[in-house]
């Protein structure tokens, strides 16, 4: 405990000297000691893995990880600077680096930049079970979103290890680098990175392939870390949810069944650019009108069709823009979500069916340009969908099925392995900001799904 503490200190003295974040630590350290209880999780023994008797995983422990790692990137605000390749997120890294390490797994950095823990399995002739997340934030992020897959990642190796449990497949840890910024780790895995995406500029003024560099990966050999599913057993990522089903209806573990895909399209409305005053109404061709009833009719048509499906206008503009001119023209945004690639095209061309009738009634014409951020769904492992369901029900916590609305190290991880997403809830389902809270019980159930599920895809074959 006072080795904790001391590096806490010894971190705020070089890096932090606000009297607001002192404070936050004193809080901290406060409720660290007053509130000392130690969760423990008994496993009992089952028939695919009988051979010990009992072992916990440490809830405590998870939430003191988690705030040290919370320290790297802490802003006056409260919340997390920690984007990709800074040198919050270098020095980050380097904590892990060692924290790893001296557990005495096998640590290394691939090219992409992506942080690696291996842990030997009894047989080195089976694929490894890779699972893990990504530490890295948004610009005034907060502290669970990536934190909480890598931390209990950790976690459940330290079980492992403390127990002495050793599986048959090799397991391994991945940190993805940038997460955030370009989803750059898990898409090189995958083999989807080319010149551009390394090109790219990201949140730390760095480009990514400048900043896969300053993590200790090689730009040059980026294509060579890419995967097959002749190179993993499994995927599994534990996130929290980001958003507000699992809070509110007070679920426990939120079972992924796939990552939302995205289409956005920037729509043209043009009209006529008139007089304000002197334009009688029902002579108009007012851009701005059919663009209301346009955003209407896209929350209609998305809100009227049974699903999950999501569709936002969440951006638009006026031309001219000025209060005593008709606009002759707006371009706004729209942007379509759902599990199912079929159904977005379905919701579009309503949508579209729907703008060419508002076009007539108002007198003006919409063109629809795709833009190129589309993301194709990404489904999970219907049989580790399964997996983490029946872990969740022996463990006694409430689980939901649902599709991911946000994008994950996930989604890639899907294209080349069989992969399985666990949810915990966020309170009030906000991310992304400096107020993104994930309780340290509900963070320890998910660890305790991500463990057993860890364990029964070790008896899993999938062929
Ligand atoms: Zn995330």
């Amino acid at each position: 405990m006072f080795k904790h503490i001391e590096s806490i200190i010894y971190y705020l003295d070089f890096s932090i000297s606000t009297f607001q974040l002192t404070m936050r630590l004193i809080f901290f350290l406060k409720n660290t000691f007053i509130l000392h209880f130690t969760f423990s999780l008994f496993v009992l023994p089952t028939s695919s893995w009988s051979q010990q008797t009992s072992f916990k995983i440490d809830e405590e422990r998870i939430e003191l990880q988690l705030k040290r790692l919370s320290l790297f990137g802490m802003n006056e605000k409260g919340g997390n600077d920690r984007v990709a390749f800074s040198d919050y997120d270098l020095e980050a890294r380097a904590y892990l680096t060692t924290y790893l390490t001296e557990l005495g797994l096998d640590v290394t950095v691939d090219a992409a930049g992506n942080l690696l823990a291996r842990k030997a399995g009894k047989n080195p002739d089976l694929k490894p079970i890779a699972f893990g997340s990504h530490i890295d934030a948004v610009p005034n992020g907060g502290h669970y979103d990536g934190d909480v897959g890598v931390i209990g990642a950790i976690e459940v190796l330290e079980t492992l290890i403390e127990n002495k449990i050793e599986t048959a497949h090799p397991l391994e840890l991945i940190i993805f680098s940038n997460e955030e910024g370009a989803i750059f780790g898990s898409r090189a895995i995958a083999g989807k990175i080319d010149e551009e995406t390394l090109e790219g500029k990201t949140a730390s003024g760095y480009t990514n392939g400048e900043g896969i560099l300053r993590l200790g990966g090689n730009p040059e050999k980026v294509m060579e870390v890419k995967r097959t599913q002749d190179d993993l057993h499994a995927f599994l990522e534990l996130h929290i949810e980001q958003g507000n089903i699992l809070h509110k209806n007070k679920i426990d573990i939120g079972v992924v069944e796939g990552i939302v895909g995205l289409n956005w399209w920037d729509v043209e409305i043009t009209g006529k650019t008139n007089h304000a005053g002197t334009t009688p109404m029902n002579d108009r061709q007012d851009a701005m009108l059919a663009a209301a009833q346009f955003v209407l009719a896209v929350n209609d048509i998305v809100t009227e069709m049974e699903g999950a499906q999501v569709g936002t206008v969440g951006r638009i503009n006026a031309f001219p823009g000025a209060p005593n001119v008709i606009p002759g023209k707006v371009v706004a945004s729209l942007e379509l979500r759902d599990l199912d690639a079929e159904k977005i095209t379905l919701l579009f061309n309503q949508i579209s069916k729907k703008a060419i009738a508002i076009g007539e009634e108002t007198n003006t014409e919409f063109t629809f340009i795709p833009l190129d951020a589309t993301a194709a769904p990404a489904l999970t492992d219907t049989r580790i969908q399964e997996i983490i369901r029946q872990n969740a029900a022996q463990l006694g916590y409430t689980h939901k099925t649902m599709p991911s609305g946000a994008g994950h190290d996930a989604q890639d991880m899907a294209v080349i392995t069989p992969t399985g997403m666990i949810f915990v809830p966020s309170v009030n389902g906000i991310s992304h900001a400096p107020d993104e809270y994930s309780s340290p019980e509900a963070i320890a159930k998910g660890v305790n799904v991500l463990l057993l599920s860890i364990l029964s895809l070790d008896t899993t074959d999938f062929k």
